[in-house]
């Protein structure tokens, strides 16, 4: 007996030792000394062209029949005047309301770069003006912060990589690789007429991009918990999406003489056997690496589970799981988002329909959702459908020269902060580019903390007048190095 105990205590101290010492190497890496680039800016100027150009209400509606299309073409005139370096300097066409400028490099064999943004924004939700602090498009700057819906998503890129790009013209900078620098206005209602047209036009005229660089992540600050220093993620791939409709048949009839099963209590069964089999998922890919590089800035304790994945993995990942930011990092999520029945009241339904978007994880696919949510509820008076949909992206490759052009700038400005891959949840513009480019990297430069994150798509959307100057010097640097050989 007494063996027995000896034994276990020096397995115990032996594993106590082993997580020690992981998680005592789990640092890092060694600090690098990069020379900080000032960059001097007329603040003022930047403040007062962002806030004019959320004065223009370029709404995307999901309907086309509500656009104000004189807001796109005002917005458009704006830009050719306002940057009027940019605009006489560089190639310019214009695709639907989409702007396609082309910056010549010196050395044709280069293979170019694309940075982007969309000047389009969501509607602000009726009835909601009055929770706004400053009205949404009215552009108020108030004690150093620029109000207005497009203030991050994603004004402040567009009008950012103009200003940038004003910067370099200025200093007489000429780009050797060749620079594509485009602004879409209909992203946020799937840029079919925007960037998807771009794309075609530059794989029609053969141009095929090394990388491009669209919205997407942030710098965060105060987002990854524990972690205190900014942290810059940088997403190299997004989800998919795709609609099931689960249909359960039934005879109908009379609701005075239901029978024991209607298409109704088969249809919730199915929706319940979907919520208790969560699509299988885990941490891999670029989620995997974000967390591995966050970790090691964080306190003893968390940094102790993830450098010790070997004996944790279980616990991260149910934990991961139990958040739905990070649980949507890790699998396909299944939403029910739609449910019809019958008609009237007193009559039973032939046909129960549940509509349910799944947002696909790379390691994923259209095809086998549909296989597994078959496998799981198709039955006798149970079928599936698919509705439209589309694959997740590519995986774009974060060891390649487009992401250290992306990390070095931002160290450039912001010091030696860690920059990590990150899989973006949402969908972009991106979907489009990347089709065109070797590389598709989505990452606005810019500082975010959690109090604006409410921002997007929500109220009080807003950017500080400190952190967009920092937006621009970002841009500058990552058209600069990303166009210099
Ligand atoms: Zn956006």
């Amino acid at each position: 007996m007494k063996r027995f105990f000896i034994t276990a205590a020096v397995i115990i101290v032996l594993l106590m030792v082993v997580i020690v010492v992981r998680t005592l190497l789990h640092q890092p890496p060694a600090a690098i000394d990069i020379e900080q680039v000032e960059i001097e800016l007329n603040e003022t100027e930047l403040a007062q062209h962002l806030s004019e150009s959320i004065q223009f209400q370029t709404v995307s509606f999901q309907s086309p029949a509500y656009k104000d299309r004189s807001q796109f073409t005002g917005f458009i005139s704006w830009v050719h005047s306002t940057f009027p370096l940019v605009h006489e300097r560089l190639e310019y066409l214009q695709l639907n309301d989409t702007m396609l400028y082309r910056w010549p490099g010196s050395d044709a064999s280069l293979k170019p770069i694309l940075v982007t943004g969309h000047y389009d924004v969501v509607p602000v939700i009726p009835g909601t003006e009055s929770l706004w602090k400053h009205p949404p498009f009215t552009g108020v700057i108030a004690d150093g912060v620029i109000w207005g819906r497009g203030a991050l998503d994603d004004k402040s890129g567009v009008v950012g990589i103009l200003e940038a790009t004003t910067y370099l013209l200025e200093s007489g900078y000429q780009p050797t690789r060749t620079v594509y620098l485009s602004f879409g206005h209909d992203e946020e209602i799937g840029g079919s007429e925007g960037a998807a047209v771009v794309a075609a036009y530059l794989k029609e005229q053969g141009v095929q991009l090394a990388w491009s660089l669209d919205e997407g992540s942030f710098i965060f600050d105060g987002l990854i918990s524990g972690v205190s220093s900014l942290v810059a993620a940088v997403n190299v791939a997004e989800k998919g999406s795709v609609n099931l409709d689960i249909v359960a048949e039934a005879e109908g009839g009379h609701s005075s003489m239901p029978p024991q099963k209607s298409a109704v209590t088969d249809l919730a069964r199915a929706i319940t056997k979907l919520e208790e089999n969560p699509i299988p998922g885990g941490l891999e890919g670029p989620s995997a690496e974000m967390f591995d590089i966050f970790s090691r800035y964080m306190p003893f304790i968390p940094k102790a589970l993830f450098a010790n994945q070997w004996l944790f993995g279980g616990l991260i990942e149910s934990q991961l799981s139990a958040a739905p930011t990070t649980n949507a990092m890790l699998r396909t999520t299944t939403a029910p988002t739609m449910l019809s029945g019958s008609v009237k009241s007193n009559v039973l339904p032939i046909e129960a329909i549940a509509r349910v978007n799944f947002r696909i994880h790379p390691r994923d696919s259209m095809d086998s959702i549909e296989n597994y949510v078959t496998d799981l509820v198709a039955s006798d008076s149970i079928t599936v459908h698919r509705r439209g949909g589309s694959d997740a992206s590519p995986v774009s490759d974060w060891k390649a020269p487009g992401f250290a052009i992306i990390a070095h700038s931002m160290r450039e400005i912001h010091g030696d902060i860690p920059v990590a891959p990150g899989l973006m949840i949402a969908a972009s513009d991106s979907r489009h580019y990347g089709k065109v480019a070797d590389n598709a990297y989505r990452f606005n430069p810019i500082r975010l903390t959690p109090e604006l994150l409410t921002g997007f798509h929500g109220t009080n959307e807003r950017i500080s007048v400190t952190d967009y100057a920092q937006g621009v010097r970002g841009y500058v640097r990552i058209l600069y190095h990303g166009s210099s050989n």
